[in-house]
């Protein structure tokens, strides 16, 4: 079984464009894959936030991941700052990363703009902890949407470098693309995103689904009820792509091309189905919530497991680098 790695950073509550994105994506790998699933807090720290929020950004985020079906027993779930080889590991691929490679990465520079106050040196170093998240577990693959791909690029180089300056210990992992296209927020403009206020959280209740759907863009060329539309140019209809059957898919592109349908009867036919969709998640969730044990035991026993292959691969890197081993 091939290895695959993952992380997401602890944001809290899960919202649609990171289902969708990732974590949908992830319960299906666990199926072909021996699956490390990490919740990146180290991360996280390169952004500002509220330390006191921390723990229960991260308690949200696993307990989200559980719910939608990732399975601790198959796979392995942790938080990436339970286990140090990680933030070890990046120290020493530092001394095989180029600084002109790092001052070319998209994500740098987009994020640069976005927090011109704080450009810290972890921010520019973002991609060599990823390599190192990666790496550490000689993951030959790993799931990324298409703005991510030239880091896994960056972390094929870096375990080249190693392999060629040290000796070989690293696999070159490859990008394993998703097929889930950018899910574009309500808003119909920009990427999903809870910081845009463009989604929905997957724990949001059916008044506030209904209010948030009611409320989304919609093909700008169906003025009026009597106006045909264009289900293509329409976020809505895209949205039904991932919770409708084919059959309502149907009446929708029927009913918008002839004005048979109104936007209101779209709009309430996906909040019914996204609903039917996230109940089974949302009352899974609600039991983790109530027996927190199960998701600190969860990710206790994934740190484990973790960081006995982390110090597998770390052993090999020391003496590579000839290093004191007491
Ligand atoms: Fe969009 Fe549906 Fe309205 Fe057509 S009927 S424009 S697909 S919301």
């Amino acid at each position: 079984m091939k290895t695959v790695f993952s992380g997401i950073q602890p944001s809290g509550e899960l919202h649609l464009g990171n289902y969708l994105g990732a974590i949908r994506n992830w319960t299906a790998l666990q199926e072909e894959f021996f699956c490390y699933f990490c919740v990146v807090d180290y991360h996280a720290i390169t952004q500002s936030y509220e330390p006191k929020e921390m723990k229960t950004r991260v308690f949200e985020m696993a307990s989200d991941i559980l719910a939608c079906g990732v399975d601790p027993e198959r796979s392995v779930l942790f938080v990436q700052s339970q286990v140090p080889e990680h933030t070890e590991l990046c120290w020493i691929l530092n001394s095989v990363a180029q600084f002109g490679d790092l001052s070319r990465m998209t994500q740098f520079k987009d994020k640069s703009q976005r927090q011109a106050d704080n450009i810290n040196v972890g921010l520019f170093d973002y991609p060599v902890l990823q390599s190192a998240d990666i790496l550490l577990y000689n993951a030959e693959a790993v799931p990324v949407g298409q703005d991510q791909v030239q880091h896994i690029e960056f972390a094929r180089r870096i375990a080249r470098g190693f392999n060629n300056r040290w000796g070989k210990v690293f696999k070159e992992p490859e990008a394993k693309l998703t097929s889930t296209p950018k899910i574009i927020g309500l808003d119909g403009k920009a990427k999903m995103s809870k910081s845009l206020g463009n989604t929905i959280a997957l724990g949001a209740t059916d008044k506030d689904i209904r209010k948030r759907i009611n409320r989304a863009m919609t093909d700008p060329q169906r003025e009026k009820r009597e106006d045909t539309g264009n289900p293509d140019k329409c976020n809505v209809y895209s949205l039904h792509g991932f919770f409708s059957t084919d059959e309502d898919r149907t009446w929708v592109v029927d009913g918008c091309t002839t004005a048979g349908i109104g936007c209101v009867d779209c709009k309430k036919r996906l909040a019914d189905n996204l609903i039917e969709h996230l109940t089974p998640i949302r009352t899974r969730k609600a039991e983790l919530v109530a027996n927190p044990d199960e998701v600190h035991d969860a990710l206790n026993k994934g740190a484990e497991k973790a960081r006995q292959s982390a110090a597998k691969t770390m052993t090999k890197v020391r003496k590579k680098l000839g290093l004191w081993q007491g």
